[in-house]
């Protein structure tokens, strides 16, 4: 039997173990079962691969991306594994064939989708082969809270009733404490070696900012920060997508669109030509990315809000791969908070389920508004402490400046319930700015106590001040129009008992408007 440290130089080329992987190797090596939380990029892979060449049998490894699969498999093949996959694009002779190669001890490491695996006749053949270990990969799929559940991965843990002797590993790099405990949970492995690494990427710059005119804000970063650099631009919808790489492309920029509702021949083009060419954007949504490898990914940016921390996690973190600097650029508004909001509204799914999304919604939220160091609040996020504040983020780059804002949280409050709690913060801006639009007189809003009190903010400034009472929980938005409505949260603020500090809007965002500014 050949040494992990030697399968380590002679098959993959490296000198050293990186991180846990020699413990979690060694876990493997003595039959017992480990859990994996490493972030992208940590070296996960390795931890299944050398066990599994080192051990007597062939490795089974359930992943959910079948084209991940392909590229790791031929790129195993290439260091002379002996490595294959089955899954349902195969025909049906190149299948046996590698049943046989199987069953034949011919194979170090075989890829399947689980709902492959799952097939009792796919679990029949594993029972007569001489298994080394099987590795969960995408762990976090397990979990029904998660963004990327999947059904298959539940049934999983009859891996350890069917095969009690054969090691068990689950990899994921999502480790809030709660996907954490599920997984463990759900896949048996309570009992298993935790191996649980920082999540800190130190290499990327993380910036959050208030949209204003996001393709401006965009076109600026891309030219004063990247030219001729690689990166991701997210967006929600498939038309903004589109419309972005159009417009990305006439700005000069090598802009490809990638999206589910592409072609499959396109999507495999665009992500192909991101791979291979130099300064290539990809303009996606979230259907890109789970599995990118490429290494030298300078820059990450989100033209909408994504769903949760941990999406954005995951999202940024495809940045800098390589360990040199990135940027994670995020833009947001309190449309996104709306959108999002209506979204997990609309999603299918128990109360329960929705309320989970909500909440994951605002945490994600909460990390824009802050105005204390990103890094360490996305760490908390993760129950990783950092020592200090981390220099490399907006926030500590350019300390937020903050304004006492009770008085105009107090008027907008006030002007919330004045007029019913059913309107959304457009019209409630009018009302306080004293507009004399047609929908203000119809429901005589120029007759309420709170009519033109809040002519000292502009309307952009009276949106931040919105959001970050929505995100607060002071305000929450609901129904069709979006109407705001007041929480039991804001009545020490209304009995001015409590006092709010806001995050001043930059500038150039406060955006102009008839009145004297402030
Ligand atoms: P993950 O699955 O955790 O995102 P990978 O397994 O794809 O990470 O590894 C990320 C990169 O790090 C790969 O390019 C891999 O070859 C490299 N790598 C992994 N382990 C080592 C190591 N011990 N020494 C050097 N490079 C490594
Ligand atoms: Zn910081």
């Amino acid at each position: 039997m050949t040494s992990p440290q030697h399968i380590l130089e002679h098959v993959f080329g490296y000198a050293d173990f990186r991180g846990p992987q020699r413990q979690v190797i060694d876990t493997l090596m003595a039959g017992s079962d480990a859990l994996v939380l490493m972030p992208t990029g940590g070296g996960k892979s390795l931890c299944y691969q050398i066990p599994a060449l080192a051990r007597p049998g062939c490795g089974v490894v359930i992943s959910p991306l079948i084209a991940l699969m392909q590229d790791q498999v031929e790129a195993l093949q290439a260091a002379g594994v002996r490595a294959a996959f089955l899954n349902s694009s195969l025909p049906f002779h190149e299948a046996r064939d590698i049943e046989s190669a199987l069953l034949a001890g011919d194979l170090d490491l075989l890829y399947l989708a689980p709902e492959r695996l799952l097939q009792p006749r796919t679990l029949e053949l594993l029972g007569q082969a001489t298994l080394s270990l099987f590795a969960i990969d995408e762990a976090h799929c397990v979990s029904q809270w998660g963004h990327d559940f999947r059904a298959d991965y539940l049934y999983l843990n009859c891996l350890h009733e069917r095969f009690p002797a054969i090691p068990r590993i689950a990899l994921t790099a999502t480790a809030d404490g709660r996907t954490r405990g599920e997984i463990a949970r759900r896949l048996d492995l309570e009992s298993a070696e935790h191996f649980v690494s920082s999540f800190d990427r130190p290499n990327i710059q993380y910036r959050i900012a208030q949209k204003n005119n996001p393709r401006r804000q965009l076109l600026q970063f891309l030219k004063d920060e990247q030219q001729g650099n690689a990166g991701i631009v997210y967006c929600l919808s498939r038309s903004k997508v589109e419309s972005t790489a159009d417009w990305l492309c006439q700005q000069g920029f090598k802009a490809l669109p990638y999206h589910a509702g592409l072609p499959a021949e396109v999507r495999a083009d665009h992500q192909r030509r991101f791979l291979r060419e130099d300064g290539v954007i990809v303009v996606a949504t979230i259907a890109f990315g789970m599995g990118i490898d490429k290494p030298d990914v300078r820059f990450v940016a989100h033209l909408d809000l994504p769903k949760s921390v941990e999406a954005y996690y995951q999202e940024t973190g495809r940045a800098g791969r390589d360990g040199e600097p990135s940027t994670a650029l995020l833009l947001y508004g309190l449309e996104d908070v709306v959108k999002l909001g209506q979204m997990a509204a609309m999603s299918e799914g128990s109360e329960e389920h929705k309320r989970a999304e909500r909440n994951r919604l605002n945490a994600m939220l909460g990390l824009c508004e802050i105005t204390s160091c990103r890094r360490r609040a996305l760490l908390r996020y993760f129950a990783e402490e950092l020592g200090e504040d981390c220099g490399n983020c907006d926030t500590c780059l350019e300390p937020p400046q903050t304004w006492d804002g009770t008085q105009a949280a107090a008027k907008l409050l006030s002007c919330v319930y004045r007029t019913g709690q059913r309107f959304g913060a457009a019209h409630v801006i009018d009302v306080l700015r004293g507009s004399e639009n047609e929908k203000v007189r119809k429901f005589n809003h120029d007759q309420v106590s709170t009519y033109g009190i809040g002519k000292e903010l502009s309307a952009n400034e009276w949106r931040g001040v919105v959001r970050q009472l929505v995100v607060r929980d002071y305000l929450e938005v609901e129904g069709e129009f979006q109407g705001l409505r007041l929480t039991q949260a804001c009545r020490p603020l209304l009995r001015g008992e409590e006092s709010i500090q806001l995050r001043k809007l930059p500038a150039q965002t406060r955006g102009a408007g008839a009145e004297p500014r402030r």
